[in-house]
């Protein structure tokens, strides 16, 4: 049985098709583990500090801004997995908040 014409038309495209997956299915181009992205976020609302001074007492402390003692924001809030940057809206950026990462990351939208 011979090819249509439209059939001929077709497996031409298919062929370059085929060749773009295979050509990105090449071992070594795919990482093996996937780039860790900075990513920045707006946060409008508080940082609260949580302490545990003495057993049975908790302290929570919101967080201010150490240039204008802002608290409320919307704060800027980069991360590089290593640090959490906090950005106040008079352009002080911080990293020196005390604030432990759950309690920064708990509070942001989901991304
Ligand atoms: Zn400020």
């Amino acid at each position: 049985m011979a090819p249509t014409e439209a059939g001929e038309a077709l497996l031409a495209d298919l062929i370059a098709l085929f060749a773009v997956l295979a050509s990105a299915s090449l071992p070594g181009t795919v990482p093996l583990t996937p780039p860790v992205e900075p990513w920045q976020v707006r946060y409008a609302g508080r940082f609260r500090r949580y302490g545990r001074p003495a057993f049975g007492v908790w302290t929570a402390e919101t967080v201010a801004c150490p240039a204008c003692g802002g608290k409320a924001g919307p704060w800027t809030v980069t991360c590089d997995w290593r640090l959490v940057w906090l950005g106040c809206p008079c352009g002080v950026v911080t990293h020196e908040h005390g604030l432990a990462f759950s309690e920064v990351w708990l509070l942001l939208p989901d991304m």
